[in-house]
């Protein structure tokens, strides 16, 4: 007897009629003799549109009653889908984050599992029955209602894999896996049948919306292995797992691309020491988080241009911070909103010289021009026009024969 934690997505439980089918999987799961926990989100759109509701009534909408706002969502899916549960016969509760509790640290919108308790839950395991457990909550050591980060109910189903001590975490969701890109925009990519988790991991953090990227570091970190499938077909879905057993001889995996990406330049900076923790101290005090950032070499020794990049929802506060600052003096600030960064990410490459030259070669082939480059040990990336990225992600599969 396994002890399964199966994750729905938003759209794996959008209508009624999805809460039924959901209801069949674990009724499967559950009469092959599986010890079940369900994980899940809310309706597919729900939490846009209570954040929207929230914005009408003030754009800075108290922290705590958001919270209390968007935890609703999965507070209906849970006892939708418990009901639906014990329509056909399984016994089934849904419990919510306080009465389990799932506890949490750090701020509102944004906080972080670091424990549950599990005794009650796990006694009802035993008893026969299918534990529901609503994503993305929990509650505060004040005793106050917290979520976890957009997606976060990824990451709910990880900590709930990790403290159960799961034999296996799958995440259903709208598509048969992790592809090679997104399959919704992108229609040449195709299913990757494993993956390292390192790699899903920048898969994740460069922009693949398909698994929360902070899920998947706590999975890397205590090694729980992930698969990613289809609530919709039976089709085999992509297991994530540590990348020892993973064969290598793809240079790249997968192509990620980012959207709402900003590029900023401060045009004519003094160039000496302290200048660019002077630009960057204020921005990291107001939590705007900086991503790739490059300095012209000096051609006079006096005065450089700095380029980076941000989140374009925080253009307008860098720029104020920009202006406001007394400890730099610069000639001139512009920015760029219509930017994005494409990245290709594969543990081959660290054993396969000239990826980066194909690259770049493959995107000038097409005419798109890269303004700004960074690299880690797994992955490229470079910022380019946000008109350019189907073009550019083709040509990267193309280049990279992942189509
Ligand atoms: P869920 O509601 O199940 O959590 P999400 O919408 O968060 O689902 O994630 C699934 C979506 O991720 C897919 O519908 C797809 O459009 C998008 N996506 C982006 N990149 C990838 C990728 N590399 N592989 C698969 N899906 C991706
Ligand atoms: N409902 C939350 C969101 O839309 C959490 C999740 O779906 O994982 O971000
Ligand atoms: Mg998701």
């Amino acid at each position: 007897m396994a002890k399964k934690v199966l994750k729905f997505g938003g759209t794996s439980v959008g209508t009624i009629e999805r809460i039924l089918h959901v209801a069949k999987i674990i009724k499967k799961e559950y009469d092959a003799g599986h010890k079940v926990i369900a994980v899940v989100s809310a309706m597919s759109g729900k939490t846009n549109e209570l954040l929207d509701q929230s914005k009408i009534i003030s754009k800075n909408f108290n922290k705590r009653e958001l919270d209390v706002l968007l935890t609703s969502g999965e507070q209906v899916t849970s006892a939708l889908l418990a009901g639906a549960l014990n329509e056909f016969g399984v016994n089934s509760r849904s419990w919510l984050n306080w009465q389990i509790p799932i506890l949490t640290d750090g701020e509102h919108s944004n906080a972080r599992i670091i424990n549950m308790n599990i005794s009650r839950i796990d006694d009802f395991l035993s008893e026969k029955g299918v534990a529901i457990i609503p994503g993305f909550q929990g509650i505060s050591k004040e005793g106050n209602v917290t979520t976890i980060g957009r997606g976060g109910s990824d990451a709910t189903a990880v900590a709930v894999a990790k403290i159960f001590n799961a034999d296996s975490c799958e995440i259903y969701t709208d598509v048969d896996g992790v592809f090679s890109t997104d399959p919704n925009k992108i229609p040449m990519a195709k299913k990757i049948d494993k993956i390292s988790y390192d790699e899903m991991l920048e898969l994740s953090s460069l922009g693949a919306k398909v698994m929360q990227s902070s899920a998947v570091q706590t999975a890397m970190m205590y090694n729980i292995p992930l698969q990613v499938r289809s609530t919709f077909t039976d089709r085999q879905g992509t297991k994530i797992f540590n990348q020892e057993s993973i064969d290598y001889s793809k240079s790249v995996t997968g192509v990620a691309y980012s959207k709402n990406d900003a590029k900023v330049t401060i045009a004519g900076v003094k160039d000496k020491p302290g200048v660019a923790a002077s630009i960057f101290k204020p921005l990291s005090l107001n939590q705007i988080n900086v991503d790739m950032v490059v300095q012209n070499i000096s051609l006079n020794g006096k005065e450089t241009d700095m380029t980076f990049t941000i989140k374009s929802e925080d253009l307008k506060k860098t720029q104020k911070i920009i202006r406001s600052n007394r400890k730099i003096s610069f000639r001139k600030l512009t920015y760029d909103k219509n930017v994005s960064k494409v990245s290709i990410i594969g543990v081959g490459m660290v054993t396969t010289p000239g990826i980066t030259y194909r690259m770049f070669q493959a995107l000038a082939t097409k005419k798109i021009n890269i303004m700004v480059i960074s690299t880690s040990e797994i992955k490229i990336s470079v910022l380019i026009s946000n008109k350019q990225i189907k073009k550019a992600v083709a040509a990267l599969h193309k280049e990279f024969k992942l189509d």
